[in-house]
């Protein structure tokens, strides 16, 4: 256990062993949203089969009894915790008290239960809206807390900043293992594209694919377009996920991403390009533009040895594909 003030991400923390077999019990909270849908795929492909996967009917993460009494019984060897209330810019500012409640009762339900009922590994999936909004880029996991969140998603970032702690608080005073991830903005299956509630990729591929079909001269960008964002195809995340769960990592906060951003206007173009919308693009400047930018550095995790491998091309080739299939 580490005597820092705080446990960023510390390569001294790499075990080389291997805590988990095939056969470990293994919780996704929240398996049906996109990142935990896609951790369960990838853990099935490799071969785990002793998933712990419960929906909101059976157990609904927000009661604290319920939560509690399903860990002290399943006692599962690993927890992702997956499970958040999540959205656009729009929802993140217009639903403010559901983000920040939502999000903490989940959080701490889930690691004082896990930590109650013995469960010693478990990994917490932040975001990167947790950094100051005017911080230094690439961001370092090391600028948590050293300044102002940006606004539009500042509820939410704190419940994501309180279940950092809460890991690193477990960890110091109980011994647990559990570490923290910084995945940045995700795209992929399962994905939301209601155009209020969603982020802006799966609403640039809706609206592309709407605006195609429907003969339109013009695509509507929220903002100006000049925001920079970056973008990780969910398969890789759920590929970092299980990667730092077998790496035998024991603590600490990891950025994960591509390493590369594109501003807003960069991402409509690209959209339209695999979407095969043929318009112009019109900026709705009434609409807020958030965060300038928010790039990740990914040193942590290179040092590790994970690289994020998706393009951005690819990636949304992949999500429309997904689009055309799924979405109704
Ligand atoms: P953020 O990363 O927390 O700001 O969340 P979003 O993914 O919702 O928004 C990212 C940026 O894309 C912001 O600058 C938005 O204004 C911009 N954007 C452009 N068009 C859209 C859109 O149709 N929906 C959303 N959600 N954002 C859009």
């Amino acid at each position: 256990m580490t005597t820092q003030p705080s446990a960023f991400a510390q390569h001294s923390a790499l075990s080389t062993q291997h805590f988990l077999s095939h056969s470990s019990k293994i919780f996704i909270a929240g398996h049906r949203g996109m990142v935990g849908s896609a951790i369960v795929r990838l853990l099935q492909a490799k071969g785990y089969h002793n998933l712990l996967l419960k929906t909101r009917e059976e157990l609904d993460l927000t009661n604290q009894s319920e939560v509690h009494s399903f860990l002290a019984e399943e006692k599962p060897d690993y927890i992702f915790l997956a499970a958040a209330k999540v959205g656009g810019i729009h929802a993140n500012n217009t639903f403010r008290a559901d983000f920040i409640y939502e999000n903490l009762v989940i959080e701490t339900n889930i690691i004082h239960g896990a930590w109650k009922a013995g469960v010693n590994r478990l990994l917490f999936l932040g975001s990167s809206c947790i950094y100051p909004r005017d911080c230094p880029q690439p961001i370092r996991e090391e600028y948590l807390l050293t300044g102002p969140l940006e606004q539009t998603n500042e509820p939410y970032a704190i419940a994501k900043i309180a279940g950092i702690k809460l890991c690193e608080s477990y960890n110091r005073q109980y011994g647990t293992q559990y570490v923290s991830v910084m995945p940045t903005n995700l795209y992929g299956p399962n994905d939301n594209y209601d155009l209020l509630g969603s982020h802006v990729l799966p609403a640039l591929i809706r609206k592309a694919h709407e605006a195609k079909l429907q003969g339109e001269k013009s695509l509507t960008v929220w903002g100006t377009g000049k925001p920079k964002r970056e973008f990780l195809y969910v398969d890789d995340m759920a590929e970092a996920c299980i990667f730092l769960m077998e790496s035998g990592v024991t603590e600490g906060l990891f950025n994960v991403g591509t390493g590369y951003d594109v501003t807003i206007q960069e991402l409509a173009e690209t959209v339209m390009q695999v979407v095969g919308f043929q318009g112009t693009l019109t900026f709705d400047t009434s609409r807020p533009d958030g965060t300038p930018r928010k790039l990740l550095d990914v040193t942590s995790m290179k040092a590790l040895g994970w690289q994020a491998k998706t393009t951005l091309q690819n990636g949304i080739a992949k999500a429309y594909a997904d689009f055309l299939t799924n979405q109704p």
